[in-house]
């Protein structure tokens, strides 16, 4: 069952393709890393795929729903965003924890309660009302990303989530990942410049260069060299 389907997808810039005719597919429960040098399109591609920007020709289905304008803001709904640089609020943790259910309109007792829940899964509990400026990067990260899988994403773009983070803070984030695909079978796409992060998490890897989709695979087919 198709989450992301994306067919000939062209993105230009001027004259330069940041993508160049992409097409793909991630199926339900799958993880996805998308692997490739600075420049290669990573993040145009995340950026389409997460609809903030459109792509010059070609079409991106999600859920089995072509996006587009009248479809776009409920697909929206669905999808979950994780960048490289942490996206905190300048007041408490649980505060910025409970930021996505807020928006969803959930009552004050469930956010609470929700919050706290997470924070306790996270070891993080003690710290929930700890202004979020005085969280280490690592700490900062994996509060910004249980603000974003409290609210259920079925699909998680991650956009480079550890590359500014030392390896054990990276460890953790790669924990948060894996527990949330083992638990809710969320299907996932993340971008990353690390090879061994992608053999770590991924189902299958794509490798992007100059815009294009080189190689695809399990990570045993893509990076098995005789
Ligand atoms: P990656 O994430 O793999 O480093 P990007 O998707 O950021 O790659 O960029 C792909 C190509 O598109 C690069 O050559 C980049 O310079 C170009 N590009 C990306 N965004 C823009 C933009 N807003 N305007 C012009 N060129 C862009
Ligand atoms: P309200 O504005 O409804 O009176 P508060 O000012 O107490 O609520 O808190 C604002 C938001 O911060 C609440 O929606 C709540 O989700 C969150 N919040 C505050 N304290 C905690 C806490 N200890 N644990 C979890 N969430 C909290």
């Amino acid at each position: 069952q198709p989450v992301v389907e994306l067919a000939n997808i062209s993105r230009v810039y001027g004259e330069k393709y940041a993508l160049n005719e992409v097409s793909f597919s991630v199926q339900r429960g799958e993880i996805v890393a998308v692997i490739g040098p600075s420049g290669a399109g990573k993040s145009t591609l995340m950026r389409i795929c997460d609809m903030l920007e459109e792509q010059s020709s070609g079409d991106l289905t999600l859920f089995q729903t072509v996006v587009e304008k009248k479809t776009r803001k409920s697909l929206r709904e669905r999808v979950g965003i994780l960048f490289q640089k942490t996206v905190l609020f300048d007041r408490s943790v649980s505060d910025n924890v409970a930021l996505g259910l807020q928006y969803r309109g959930y009552r004050h007792e469930e956010i609470q309660r929700l919050t706290i829940e997470y924070l306790k899964k996270l070891g993080m509990e003690t710290y929930a009302d700890r202004n979020a400026r005085t969280l280490s990067g690592g700490e900062g990260q994996r509060i910004a990303f249980a603000r974003v899988l409290l609210t259920g994403p079925e699909l998680l773009l991650l956009d480079e989530p550890t590359a500014n983070l030392d390896p054990l803070a990276t460890r953790m984030i790669e924990e948060m990942i894996k527990t949330e695909n083992a638990e809710h079978n969320t299907t996932i796409i993340l971008n990353t410049h690390d090879q061994n992060q992608g053999m770590r998490l991924a189902d299958r890897i794509i490798v992007l260069m100059n815009g294009k989709v080189m190689q695809i695979g399990t990570p045993d087919e893509v990076f098995y060299h005789p």
